[in-house]
């Protein structure tokens, strides 16, 4: 069988034993008789594995057992409206941390309902970096102060959650379940599974409930995080084989040591790349500056921007895939989502070698 290494910034690889199991459980789901993909989401079996799929996350992330966990549908996009919706209630205004394409887009989606600050951007120097200040900076009659852990596209990332007075929201989305993060100091954090967790479909949101007031008006039940806790996120059909991908993975990842293990794993493999691309004398370049550079995605270019596209071509032809940039940063990235192994990084740091090698 051929399998790409793919370095996808997603939906991304999922690890050979998810899908293995899910091959092999096909057609018949937890001795139903039937694929997952046919039983009802109000089914016992199915009502039980997604039980067991919250105690996974519960697990794998130290979520304090106060907070809520939701699985809702719409992907990380429809929390950068969800959130305002929910969490702005009077006070209607909000702080956000500028460090990329995706705290952009979230600030700008919180804009329609209410006033956004942001506190902090690196705009200037290109989203080379997350961007100094501290408490004083965040307006103590804020809602919340958002951030983005990881930028995707722009391959920048905290080190540790910033320093706040208000309540902290997170968008975790291509970084949760990749390094350790301290649920317990934030007020909500959002993910979609496509990048470390599983498939297209689904996004997990974990939150402090004291947080939540009254949405805001018009506010639909669907988008109301008090309806959904309520409704253990089935207020109406989930995203069923999503969410059964997203527990198969979950239970692969406490199986093979959780977080802390992963995350070792995904410092080695960052570590690995950045040394090629630093030690290339320019041949490659990432902009990042060293203290912010993503374990997750690395996006970079090459001297000779005419040579990116034999790159990518010469790749795809070694099975190295998914290496093509964000459309809104051109370049190249690449992606280190759990389920890339160190095996795969080597054989692309090889390849990256000896493109260099042979065009430098
Ligand atoms: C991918 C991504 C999103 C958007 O996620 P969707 O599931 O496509 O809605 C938002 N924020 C970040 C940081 C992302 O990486």
């Amino acid at each position: 069988m051929f399998r790409s290494l793919n370095f996808s910034a997603g939906p991304s690889a999922l690890p050979m034993d998810v899908l293995l199991q899910i091959r092999d459980e096909f057609f018949d789901f937890a001795g139903t008789g039937m694929s997952v993909l046919e039983v009802s989401h109000r089914s016992r079996p199915f009502m039980d594995f997604a039980q067991r799929t919250e105690q996974g996350l519960r697990h794998a992330l130290g979520i304090p057992p106060a907070y809520q966990v939701l699985l809702l549908q719409g992907g990380s996009y429809m929390q950068f409206s969800q959130v305002p919706l929910n969490l702005l209630q009077q006070k209607k205004t909000a702080d956000y941390i500028h460090t990329g394409l995706w705290s952009g887009q979230a600030a700008q989606a919180a804009r329609q309902y209410g006033e956004v600050r942001i506190i902090a951007s690196s705009k200037e120097t290109g989203f080379d970096r997350v961007p100094y200040f501290d408490e004083t900076y965040i307006n103590p009659e804020a809602a919340y102060l958002h951030y983005t852990e990881n930028e995707t596209a722009h391959g920048v990332q905290f080190s540790v959650a910033p320093p706040t007075r208000v309540p902290l929201v997170c968008d975790a989305c291509s970084s949760l379940l990749s390094k350790p993060l301290d649920i317990g100091a934030h007020g909500l954090i959002y993910a979609s599974a496509q990048k470390n967790m599983g498939a297209a479909g689904v996004t997990v949101v974990v939150f402090d409930p004291d947080l939540l007031a009254q949405p805001l008006p018009g506010t639909p039940d669907l988008l109301d995080y008090a309806v959904q806790a309520r409704k253990n996120s089935l207020l109406n059909t989930p995203a069923t084989f999503s969410w059964y991908v997203l527990g198969l993975t979950v239970d692969w990842l406490n199986k093979s040591g959780g977080v802390s293990v992963i995350y070792e794993i995904n410092k080695k493999k960052a570590v690995l790349l950045y040394e090629i691309i630093d030690e290339s004398k320019g041949f490659y370049i990432n902009r990042v500056l060293p203290d912010y550079r993503s374990i997750n995605n690395i996006p970079f270019t090459l001297a000779d921007p005419e040579l990116e596209s034999l790159f990518l071509e010469q790749a795809e032809n070694n099975g190295l895939h998914g290496l093509k940039g964000h459309s809104a940063t051109g370049g190249l990235r690449i992606s280190l989502y759990n389920a890339v192994s160190l095996a795969a990084v080597q054989t692309l740091g090889e390849f990256m070698r000896q493109f260099q090698r042979t065009h430098g």
